[in-house]
């Protein structure tokens, strides 16, 4: 027997949650098919567990400040299987919650796989179950390297599923992924090496904040690498050791994390069973309504391979069902302007166009401000950290179009001025602004 439902969301990650659960709350039927557990990435190997671990990185950076503020504090080492138990279980606690948020709104959970048969049917482990909409919202998973012993190291997944720490640590990978696990690994205690295959880190960003982060990083003790082509990694009686292409060896070390990209959950969904293409990498592309070339089926968040956030996933899934269930016509999610945080140690906090991205887009007609200070935070001490920002303006009326923040606050810095750059606040606007003090982000409106 065939059950029916109006919607069927392939994927309980944020972006196919938050769609089944705004269309139900308009009346639609949905139902999420999921594998794994409820949440994704976001909740269990993403964004959630990696804050937690970068409190802990925070809270050993403020130990290592507490003298100057007249703590007489011995830290007497840190004890990680404890912290993972207890974030394992909040984990767990949040599973429960997204079970119960279905159940509230009506929307039934479906476990196990699915597999399309045709465009309104799908099978999931053997069952079939049949909608006038689907939606593909199966996110992505860490890529691995295809290289000789690249199994003898670890992904993003894995790093959350470790039970001690590894003293010595290196991570192969370039991004935000690479960059935050390197920061944490460093603030708790592992020796850490990052190896990255061109001159920089974090290489779709501004560049200012590439090299600020690089500084940092370097002066944190964190060894980087430029230009190490991963060829093979091989397991040594010291440890494991990697070979890049030309001659150069890594290590040895007691574990390697790829952090080199990652990949569309698509290969087992045979989407091509309901005519949906799929880019040569396996992404699903959509129109700006999240539409497949399928006139019933969907697609958003990460399998879609734009913007790879949970907030971003999150949107796209709310405003699509605000668009079909909701009555809300032409609503769909505008990819520009989105802000986001990376948390490095310094954080950054980022929105609009790179320098780079601005000049290409405005040539000549653009003006830069760039202001760089130790923070009052480290004034007491010797440790100081510099915290960098730079706005970056265009036309005459100097539209602010890029905002690029490294230091301490930066995550929380960038909220705000992402609402007054998508109402279009110029250079002027940001000028008028009373700052407040003393803060680190009263210096955005104080630039000139
Ligand atoms: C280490 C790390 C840190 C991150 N940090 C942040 C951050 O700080 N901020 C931020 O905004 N984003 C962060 N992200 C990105 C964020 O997690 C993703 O953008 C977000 O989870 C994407 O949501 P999604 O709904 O597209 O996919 P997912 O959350 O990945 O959900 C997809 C779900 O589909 C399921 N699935 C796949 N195929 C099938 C199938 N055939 N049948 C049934 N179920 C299936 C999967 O099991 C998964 O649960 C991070 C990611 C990682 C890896």
């Amino acid at each position: 027997m065939t059950e029916r439902y109006d919607i069927l969301v392939i994927g309980g990650g944020s972006g196919g949650l938050a769609h089944a659960q705004r269309a139900a709350e308009y009346g639609a039927k949905a139902a999420v098919i999921e594998y794994g557990p409820l949440g994704g990435t976001c909740v269990n190997v993403g964004c959630v567990p990696k804050k937690v671990m970068w409190y802990a990185a925070h809270q050993a950076h403020a130990f290592h400040h507490s003298a100057d503020y007249g703590f007489d504090v011995t830290v007497g080492g840190h004890d990680w299987p404890g912290l993972k138990a207890r974030r394992d279980a909040y984990i767990e606690r949040l599973n429960g919650i997204y079970e119960r948020n279905l159940d509230n709104r009506g929307v039934t959970y479906i476990a196990g796989r699915a597999r399309f048969v045709d465009a309104h049917t799908v099978d999931v482990d053997g069952t079939s179950y049949e909608a006038d909409r689907i939606v593909i919202a199966t996110g992505g998973r860490p890529m691995v390297p295809d290289i000789p012993g690249a199994e003898l190291g670890i992904t993003s997944d894995g790093f959350f599923e470790l039970e001690e720490r590894p003293q010595r640590v290196l991570i192969a990978g370039s991004g935000y992924i690479a960059v935050e696990l390197a920061g944490v690994f460093n603030a708790l205690g592992s020796e850490v090496q990052v190896v990255v295959r061109k001159d920089h880190i974090l290489r779709s960003f501004d560049a200012m904040l590439s090299s600020e982060l690089m500084d940092a990083m370097d002066k944190s003790g964190i060894d980087l690498d430029t230009g190490v082509i991963p060829a093979s990694v091989e397991q040594t009686a010291d440890g494991i050791v990697l070979h890049a292409e030309d001659g150069r060896t890594f290590g040895p070390v007691d574990a390697i994390v790829w952090a080199i990209g990652r990949s569309p959950n698509t290969e087992s969904l045979d989407a091509g069973k309901a005519g949906v293409e799929q880019d040569k990498y396996g992404f699903i592309p959509t129109d700006k309504f999240q539409q497949t070339n399928v006139e019933n089926i969907y697609a958003l968040g990460d399998v879609t391979g734009r913007d790879a956030l949970t907030p971003v996933a999150i949107a796209a899934g709310r405003r699509l069902a605000d668009r079909l269930d909701g009555g809300m016509e032409g609503r769909h999610l505008d990819y520009k302007l989105i802000p986001t945080v990376i948390f490095s140690h310094p954080t950054i906090g980022t929105i609009g166009l790179t320098e780079d991205e601005a000049r290409a887009t405005y040539g000549n007609d653009i003006k830069t401000y760039q202001s760089g200070f130790v923070g009052m935070y480290y004034a007491l001490g010797t440790n100081k950290k510099r915290s960098v920002m730079k706005l970056i303006t265009a036309g005459d009326d100097e539209k602010v179009v890029g905002c690029h923040v490294i230091g301490e606050g930066a995550d929380e810095m960038m909220q705000g001025f992402a609402v007054a750059m998508r109402m279009g606040a110029t250079k002027k606007d940001f000028d008028d602004t009373v700052a407040i003090h003393p803060t680190s982000s009263e210096e955005l409106v104080t630039m000139r």
